[in-house]
């Protein structure tokens, strides 16, 4: 199959843990090479933001990412690239000429919109079936966010039209399904396909975690006094309030009244440069509540972390922490269950699927510090437990989410899309009635 995907902010290409690079540019990396692997071909549209990238990277046998001029070439928060979706459109229809693509597979909601005016406009060349993967939604967010939430108003009614109007969407997990359907969304087009994790990166069969744990000691972009401690509580993601860092922080004062002072709390993400991590906003909130508590000198940031080093450091702790207020997905999860790390999660969205409560770690009620802290003690106090769960976190990991089984999962959705565009000989409504 020829596939096309459109990943308007998150290029596979890009620098992991910043403000809006994370899961979904894993996803989409991850989720094209193994499509690539299993014999299709596979384009990645991406906006250009930076001069200097070339127009075509060949990435391996089968992928390309493409790079279009869409908007400045520069970095620009993601809630603010709708008004250069039609831009992105153009640019993808150019790319494709006469040859177009059997499908397309638009992530997050503008992609969304960018997919849909490519494939209206293709409608010469044959009908391009669209296949939308949202990764957010906008009526979550805002639930949770209020008014902090920055999306464009249009948001409110343009993903909702979205979602109605591409031919299939893959959803991540069965709590986004729900919210689809509440956004009057047909459900007899929804799939499953979870996101996957890199089970030849992320596994339990090395035991570098001590090693990790020295490299590590002592970069500390916070300057905080990191001597090494008996326990270590890992969190890794995007350094932004909905994470729920704080909560975990709040949670080491409790910890040590409960006896576990010896504790520290590793934080991964952010930047990658130390000064532009000590400027973030996020993270001097973050430091100024450590303070507060008396637990600075317990609190490391690393900033961002390549890859190739994440294994290593997910293996070095006892416990990951992974506490949102609402999560979409998750992959930061799966990655500590593949490496045999027990995780306490907030029962909400994706991670009440992935992170089996008493199986692979502990579910804790979102924005609840003292739960938190119960469910950490109680995994720091018994160390047979964690690794018992450990062991069932790989279990469950390489069972379940490969990225080759949720590439074939999602084949899956792009055969029945097509099987069913060719039947019914469709085409799209006219898209005039979407101003962007
Ligand atoms: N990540 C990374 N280095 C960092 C911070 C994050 O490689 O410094 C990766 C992390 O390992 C995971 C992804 O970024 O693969 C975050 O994905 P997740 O779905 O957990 O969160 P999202 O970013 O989608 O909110």
């Amino acid at each position: 199959m020829k596939i096309s995907m459109v990943s308007e902010h998150a290029s596979p290409l890009a620098a992991l843990g910043g403000v809006d690079a994370g899961g979904q540019n894993v996803h989409v990396a991850a989720l094209s090479s193994n499509l690539a692997r299993r014999g299709h071909q596979v384009t990645v549209y991406t906006r250009r933001d930076d001069p200097d990238l070339p127009a075509k990277v060949p990435v391996e046998h089968g992928l390309t990412v493409v790079h279009i001029d869409a908007g400045p070439a520069k970095h620009i928060p993601k809630d603010d690239l709708l008004p250069f979706m039609s831009q992105l459109a153009d640019g993808i229809c150019q790319d494709w000429g006469e040859n177009v693509p059997d499908v397309v597979h638009a992530h997050f909601w503008m992609s969304g919109l960018a997919a849909l005016q490519a494939a209206g406009r293709a409608q010469g060349s044959g009908k391009v079936p669209v296949v939308q993967t949202f990764h957010a939604l906008g009526a979550v967010k805002r639930r949770h966010q209020g008014a902090a939430d920055t999306s464009p108003a249009a948001r409110a009614w343009l993903e909702p039209w979205v979602g109605r109007t591409a031919d299939w969407i893959v959803a991540t997990c069965p709590d986004e399904v729900f919210e689809l359907k509440a956004l009057g969304i047909n459900p007899a087009k929804v799939s499953i396909a979870p996101c996957g994790v890199d089970l030849e990166l992320f596994n339990g069969k090395s035991d570098d975690g001590a090693s990790a744990r020295v490299a590590y000691d002592g970069k500390a972009c916070s300057g905080t006094g990191s001597r090494p401690r008996k326990h270590r509580i890992l969190i890794v993601g995007r350094l932004v309030p909905r994470k729920g860092v704080d909560l975990v922080i709040q949670s080491l004062p409790l910890l040590a009244e409960a006896g576990f002072e010896d504790v520290e709390l590793l934080i991964v993400g952010g930047s990658g440069d130390a000064l532009a991590l000590d400027e973030d906003p996020e993270v001097q909130r973050l430091r100024a509540i450590a303070r507060d508590l008396g637990v600075a000198d317990q609190v490391t940031m690393l900033g961002q972390v390549p890859r190739g080093a994440m294994p290593g450091i997910f293996r070095s702790a006892d416990v990951v922490a992974c506490t949102p207020w609402y999560e979409p997905f998750g992959i930061v999860p799966l990655e500590a269950m593949a490496c045999g790390v027990p995780v306490v999660a907030a029962a909400v969205g994706g991670l009440r699927e992935t992170v089996v409560d008493h199986r692979t770690g502990l579910h804790v009620p979102p924005r609840d510090p003292e739960a938190i802290a119960a469910a950490v003690q109680e995994l720091l106090a018994d160390p047979v437990l964690r690794a018992e769960m450990g062991r069932a976190g790989m279990r469950r990991a390489r069972s379940r989410y490969s990225w080759d089984r949720v590439a074939a999962d999602t084949e899956k959705a792009y055969r029945s899309v097509l099987a069913a565009s060719r039947r019914a000989g469709d085409s799209y409504e006219p898209l005039e009635g979407v101003v962007l």
